[in-house]
């Protein structure tokens, strides 16, 4: 499990996270919502070691992970798809997925490229294709592949959805389930909450810093808190 318990994150003096706590278990996909300025990109920023939190934990399996820097948060398992995928333009679809795997064992990178290759078949199809090239869903497929070849246990992923095509988001997001059924934990900063609901477990919504509400996705569609949290009017 990836636990992070009563979290702190400053930038200087502006409190941005406070006292912020959420879970996430193998196979299953925490859903965080809130509004711009909530605090979600800073929680999962410190979770991965790009910014060190004021005080709190971040535990993977109980082994505390928060001051731990980055690349050893990935080492450990745990890894960001940062907001805006960053795939290299140039390169092209399997120059990209080779250039995920450089944190993992060499042996594991055919069968790891196997495994996306079956998740996205879209991949296999364009793997020569330059990743600058291919539409915006398609691109983040491919961060979602290349992040799946550093063999993480746990993917945050900073609004895998943000820029893309009405028509992308449906399928983005039913990638993210697809990563979630091969036993990953996933824990998804969101702003579609309707479709991201439809593919998480649980939700967590944060405004202003805090969590606001934490539940089963069942709850949290009749739950009015969650709906003004991500409005932004809690
Ligand atoms: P968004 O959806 O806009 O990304 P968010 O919920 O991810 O919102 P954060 O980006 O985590 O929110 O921002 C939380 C708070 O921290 C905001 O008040 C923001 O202005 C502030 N903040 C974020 N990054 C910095 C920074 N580098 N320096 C100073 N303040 C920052």
């Amino acid at each position: 499990m990836l636990e992070i318990k009563d979290l702190h994150v400053n930038y200087g003096k502006v409190e941005a996270v406070r006292g912020v706590g959420m879970s996430v278990d193998p196979g299953r996909v925490t859903l965080v919502l809130g509004a711009n300025g909530a605090g979600k990109t800073t929680t999962l920023r410190a979770v991965t070691g790009l910014h060190p939190p004021a005080s709190g934990q971040v535990l993977l399996d109980g082994e505390r992970l928060e001051r731990h820097p980055a690349h050893r948060v990935v080492r450990r398992g745990v890894v960001l798809v940062p907001e805006g995928r960053r795939v290299f333009a140039p390169l092209s679809v399997y120059e990209n997925l080779l250039l995920g795997s450089y944190t993992a064992a060499r042996s594991t990178f055919a069968e790891g490229l196997e495994q996306v290759y079956t998740m996205f078949p879209v991949l296999k199809k364009r793997r020569d294709s330059a990743a600058g090239l291919l539409s915006g869903g398609e691109q983040q497929m491919l961060a979602f592949g290349r992040a799946f070849l550093a063999r993480p246990r746990y993917m945050l992923l900073d609004e895998p959805s943000m820029g893309l095509a009405p028509a992308m988001v449906e399928s983005v997001l039913s990638s993210v389930r697809v990563l979630a059924d091969a036993g990953i934990g996933i824990l998804m900063v969101e702003q579609n909450a309707e479709t991201g609901m439809d593919v998480a477990d649980e939700v967590v919504a944060m405004a202003r810093g805090e969590v606001v509400y934490s539940g089963p996705v069942t709850d949290a569609r009749s739950n009015a808190s969650v709906l003004r949290a991500f409005l932004g009017e809690a």
